[in-house]
């Protein structure tokens, strides 16, 4: 099963996919992530994207089709994978499909996770997440159950994004409002879209995700 999940920054992408990879053993492909550590290892990608990401823009087109065409080609991504921040623009929503029809593959389902903005700056400011296995929390709503422990792998170095301040957080929103909103309307034409409340609990709203599945899946 191929996933995609859309939705504005801090609506909720990387916390669900995280627990969608883990119940439906899928591979969770974060590009932002990807250019995290691209950026971190001084590569001449992650030169490039740094100073985009800084200021909240969207990295080329190019550059991130090519990152997820060399790692939707690695093995473990036949079981499976979950897209959480890709594609964002149609040109890259595009470049997708040619890269799955190719090796006769399909998205199965697109959830959009839809969030107040409000909710979304609150969220943005409190994230958080395990500098050793990347497991995402939040100051107020997913502390870890030990304080200053990871839950998932018990380090105790965590890290903040640099692009999470309010400044960059209107720059990304209005990245995502221009140029990401309508891959909505592309694969809903597609009937391959449910939109999801993102505004309840992390469980609520993963519950509401696996009824979104389930019904595209039908
Ligand atoms: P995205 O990947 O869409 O940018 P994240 O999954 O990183 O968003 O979530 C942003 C922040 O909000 C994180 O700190 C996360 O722990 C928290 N969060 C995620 N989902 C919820 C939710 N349903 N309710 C409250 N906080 C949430
Ligand atoms: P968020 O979870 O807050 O939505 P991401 O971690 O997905 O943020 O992305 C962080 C930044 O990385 C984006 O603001 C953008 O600069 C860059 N980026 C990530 N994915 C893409 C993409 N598919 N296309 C262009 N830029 C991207
Ligand atoms: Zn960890």
């Amino acid at each position: 099963m191929n996933l995609i999940l859309l939705g504005p920054p801090g609506a909720g992408k990387g916390t669900q996919a995280e627990l969608l990879a883990a119940k439906h053993g899928l591979v969770q492909l974060s590009t932002g992530a990807m250019l995290r550590a691209a950026v971190k290892a001084g590569t001449e990608v992650g030169r490039q994207a740094d100073a985009i990401m800084k200021k909240g823009g969207l990295v080329s087109d190019d550059i991130v089709v090519r990152i997820i065409k060399e790692r939707i080609a690695e093995p473990d991504c036949a079981k499976g994978f979950i897209l959480d921040g890709f594609p964002r623009t149609l040109p890259q929503a595009a470049a997708l499909e040619n890269m799955l029809k190719s090796s006769k593959l399909r998205v199965d389902a697109v959830v959009e996770l839809k969030v107040d903005d409000e909710a979304m700056v609150a969220r943005i400011a409190g994230r958080f997440s395990c500098a050793k296995c990347g497991a995402g929390y939040h100051d107020a709503f997913k502390p870890t159950k030990v304080a200053g422990v990871c839950d998932s792998c018990g380090s105790t170095e965590f890290s903040r994004r640099a692009d999470d301040n309010a400044e960059t957080v209107k720059a990304r929103l209005l990245e995502y409002y221009k140029q990401t909103s309508p891959l909505v309307g592309y694969y809903y034409a597609k009937s391959a879209l449910e939109t999801v409340d993102g505004m309840g609990s992390i469980e609520g709203v993963s519950a509401a995700i696996e009824g979104a599945i389930e019904k595209l899946r039908g």
